[in-house]
């Protein structure tokens, strides 16, 4: 079995008033029963946003899940709406709107709705879901800020429903690997860290605007890295330092960062040296211990993943969807009762850390401390 989310040191206690408030021991019995009620029947999931993450990766991983199945579809277009309907077998009936998400509460078919609409609408499709009283899967990253984040995390607590976020790399058994080092602490712990995440973004679209995306790089790629030193570290980091770098198309990342360098320092003095840009390519991590090191190149795609340890080569079973593993894992927990590997409070934490990066560059690379 997985291993549950390592607590990060910082802001334990916070993250286990959450953890109490929002995880196992708060959910409704009568939700829990009904899921485990269903017999045979797979639980239902809906789509909010039918955009390429939706069609290319989630949609087909949803024919690939032992414990779920596409039961519904929230979208702008009730004609795709239909498409999807007939392409996996669901009643149109259950095809929504985004205004229209409340009636959900009278569908039975729908257990879990999954949020994968651009970044600035995951708080109000996920506060939706939740008074609509379904658990909710919110794509990464969470939100735009942490105040959003306590929204989301409140409104699925008084609906007693789970939160999870769309973290699929925690399923991936390479990732798996980082997380059972830093846990053993076979090499010792890892003190120093590097990584990047990095695509050449072609055309422009809602994720170069800070009213849709909330930022720039750092908000779709960077969170990955981000996600891999505290991994690597079990923990939270206490500080970061950031520098933008120069924009090469400014008329193209007008209110947005290009690219953007960080570190992040831990509190036994780990330091992570971070990047991301979307004028650039990278992707890959390492992470270095006394008696030995980590490395994962490509690093955070959705296949072709290869990971090595001073040991040797990381030897894994194939993979066909990493996806299908975090669905059906988040489903998993909700049947057992028990926390999600990659629960709310974690999306939260990932903002927590942004806006401190973000507030270290705009002070041109003042050292700022991660709240908790
Ligand atoms: P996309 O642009 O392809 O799709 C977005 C969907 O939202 C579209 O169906 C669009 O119609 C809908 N939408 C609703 N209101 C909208 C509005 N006001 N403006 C624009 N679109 C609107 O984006 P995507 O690549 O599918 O990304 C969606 C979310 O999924 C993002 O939060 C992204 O970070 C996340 N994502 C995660 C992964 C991952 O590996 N976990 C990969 C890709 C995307």
């Amino acid at each position: 079995m997985r291993t549950p989310f390592l607590l990060p040191t910082v802001s334990r206690r916070r993250f286990l008033s959450h953890l109490g408030a929002v995880g196992a021991l708060a959910v409704a019995p009568r939700r829990l029963f009904a899921a485990e009620g269903t017999g045979d029947r797979k639980l239902g999931v809906a789509l909010v946003g039918l955009g390429s993450y939706s069609s290319g990766q989630l949609g087909p991983a949803l024919k690939l899940t032992k414990l779920c199945r596409l039961a519904g579809v929230v979208t702008g277009s009730p004609e795709k709406g239909r498409r999807w309907a007939k392409d996996y077998g669901f009643p149109e009936t259950s095809i929504y709107g985004y205004d229209t998400m409340q009636r959900m509460a009278d569908n039975p078919d729908i257990d879990i709705v999954y949020v994968v609409t651009p970044n600035a609408l995951h708080a109000r499709d996920t506060i939706a879901a939740a008074k609509a009283g379904k658990h909710v899967i919110c794509e990464k990253p969470m939100a735009v800020s942490v105040a959003e984040c306590d929204a989301m995390i409140a409104a699925c607590q008084a609906a007693k429903v789970r939160l999870s976020i769309g973290y699929r790399l925690h399923y991936d058994p390479f990732h798996e690997e980082l997380r059972r080092l830093a846990r053993t602490q076979e090499f010792g712990p890892f003190m120093k860290m590097d990584g990047g995440f990095a695509f050449t973004m072609g055309s422009k679209v809602w994720r170069a605007e800070r009213k849709w995306a909330g930022g720039g790089p750092l908000m779709d790629l960077g969170v990955y890295v981000m996600q891999e030193a505290c991994m690597a570290t079990a923990a939270t980091p206490v500080a970061v330092t950031a520098l933008e770098r120069p924009k090469q198309r400014p008329d193209f990342f007008v209110d947005v960062e290009e690219s953007l360098d960080w570190t992040m320092e831990f509190a036994n003095g780990a330091k992570a040296a971070c990047y991301t840009s979307y004028n650039d390519n990278r992707n890959d991590f390492r992470a270095e211990a006394k008696d030995g090191w980590y490395q994962v190149g490509p690093a955070y795609s959705y296949n072709g993943l290869r990971a090595a340890t001073s040991r040797g080569p990381v030897d894994v079973a194939p993979l066909k969807s990493q996806q299908a593993l975090q669905i059906d894992g988040f489903a998993r927990a909700i049947l057992d009762n028990q926390p999600s590997l990659v629960p709310g409070e974690m999306g939260r934490r990932d903002l927590s850390i942004i806006e401190a990066i973000y507030a270290s560059a705009a002070a041109g690379g003042k050292r700022i401390e991660v709240e908790a």
